[in-house]
């Protein structure tokens, strides 16, 4: 399998190159060249396999002699393993025709464990096999820094770099990345806001002798390899409720729009998916872009949902490139004017298509936390607020009750104990693995939001 870019100036890569690449050299996105499908009797075959089994079946095809394929079953196995749960994604009844797919049961309580547990040690591996080096560079809104610290920790070929807004992320979140003792992974807290964060991040990308010199790489889900994992649970969600011969609807709560992406590509190879709910909280510019055809940045607000304050959602330009049927030099124009101009517009007739796929709302703070409390009274789940959010946006947008909903948990509720009890009054514990989170000792940076400053800080601390 090949890869290209989504704004059509960067060298077409395997699956190898484009992992280690993370941002393609124009600023693009990575996309494979084709779409493989899955046949209803490979859905049929997935029933009842563990889902490392399949997460290396449905992903074999995009590695195509990129990546030694034994190589990665033995990955993907190694990091399921560390899933507490033995179904690694289990799906939990919560309603009528409802269901929670519950994809927090990884070392740091979040859904990014599934794919960055996978990431961190393609990474090392492939990195190994070369004798080469890396420094991963990242922005965090909260969940992304803790999960790709602990998949790089300790992996000799790397040293990690994670910048998040001081003062803006949940203390567990925070501690759950500063308290790591290893001498490859370094916090930085910048003062601003996460798009702040983002920004520098992607300007230090953008400054090719300093990406060299760095060999600068991404964790984030601009990093094909991190929406790749994604796809398999909304395979096996779907297989678990009688796909092929049922669809779901699903219903994920959206920041980057990597999660919805996975779901997009899930559906485009096979997976019946009847409705996909793109679920926002009041910063939803994907929201925005779903229902009007104008992506525009507005100011962030901060939330009960902090995954989510986000308002450039990245791989909604992995969705333009569909959307004009691979045009590259026209998603190029278009996002060359969304950079410069903070705002872009596509046509209509162009947009029409996505109606089939995507319904979409917002949800706010009081709504989440009403969710959550009746939520809790009806039925005894705990939700977190990510979760609640998804859930409520699902309720509202469902077409068909007789389709089974399938609400993304994001999270654990335990990240978010202060929402968590304020809606419930009931405070979620840590599992045991980080119950003496609050008692370890931190290490961070902290930084203005400043590009020489951060750069410098990284030159200065960097092995590559
Ligand atoms: C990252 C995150 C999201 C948003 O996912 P995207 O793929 O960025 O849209 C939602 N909920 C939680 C808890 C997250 O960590």
């Amino acid at each position: 399998m090949k890869y290209v870019s989504t704004r059509g100036d960067a060298p077409v890569l395997g699956f190898d190159d484009v992992l280690l690449a993370g941002l393609a050299r124009d600023g693009g996105l990575y996309l494979p060249e084709t779409w493989p499908e899955l046949s209803p009797a490979a859905l049929t075959a997935f029933a009842g396999r563990p889902y490392a089994e399949v997460a290396t079946a449905l992903m074999a095809p995009y590695l195509g002699g990129g990546i030694d394929e034994d190589l990665v079953s033995g990955i993907v196995a190694e990091a399921y393993d560390r899933f507490r749960h033995p179904a690694v994604v289990p799906l939990r009844q919560v309603g009528d025709n409802e269901w929670v797919l519950e994809l927090f049961h990884g070392p740091t309580l979040a859904f990014k464990d599934v794919a960055l547990q996978v990431l961190g040690r393609l990474f090392d591996a492939e990195l190994t096999r070369r004798s080469e080096r890396l420094t991963i560079l990242g922005a965090t809104s909260g969940d992304t820094g803790p999960a790709a610290i602990e998949a790089c920790r300790d992996r000799q070929a790397l040293d990690v770099f994670i910048l998040h807004p001081a003062g803006r992320i949940s203390e567990v979140q925070r501690r759950q990345m500063t308290t790591v003792e290893s001498a490859n992974v370094h916090n930085l807290a910048v003062e601003g806001t996460f798009d702040d964060c983002q920004d520098l991040v992607k300007t230090m990308f953008a400054d090719l002798s300093l990406r060299d010199e760095l060999r600068l790489s991404a964790v984030n889900s601009i990093n094909w390899a991190r929406v790749l994992p994604q796809v398999v649970y909304y395979a096996t969600a779907a297989v678990a409720l009688g796909a092929p011969g049922r669809p779901i609807a699903v219903s994920v709560p959206t920041g980057n729009f990597g999660n919805a992406f996975a779901a997009w590509i899930a559906r485009r190879m096979g997976v019946p998916i009847a409705q996909t709910i793109v679920a926002s909280n009041r910063n939803d510019i994907a929201s925005r872009f779903l229902t009007t055809g104008i992506m525009e940045v507005q100011e962030v607000h901060p939330t009960t949902s902090p995954a989510m304050d986000i308002q450039v959602s990245s791989n909604l330009e992995r969705l333009l490139f569909e959307l004009f049927d691979r045009d590259a030099a026209a998603v190029a124009d278009h996002m060359a004017r969304f950079s410069h101009g903070g705002r872009m517009e596509i046509d209509p007739e162009r947009l029409a298509p996505l109606g089939e796929v995507f319904d979409t709302t917002r949800v706010d703070d009081a709504t989440v936390a009403r969710a959550m409390g009746e939520l809790y009274a009806a039925s005894g789940h705990i939700v977190d607020p990510h979760t609640a959010v998804g859930l409520v946006a699902g309720r509202k947008c469902r077409r068909d009750p007789a389709v089974p909903l399938v609400a993304l948990a994001t999270a654990h509720p335990a990240k978010f104990p202060d929402t968590v009890e304020a809606a419930t009054g009931v405070r979620p514990e840590l599992p045991a693995h980080l119950a003496d989170l609050f008692d370890r000792p931190e290490h961070c940076a902290t930084l203005p939001c400043d590009l020489a400053a951060v750069r410098d800080y990284v030159v200065a601390n960097a092995r590559a």
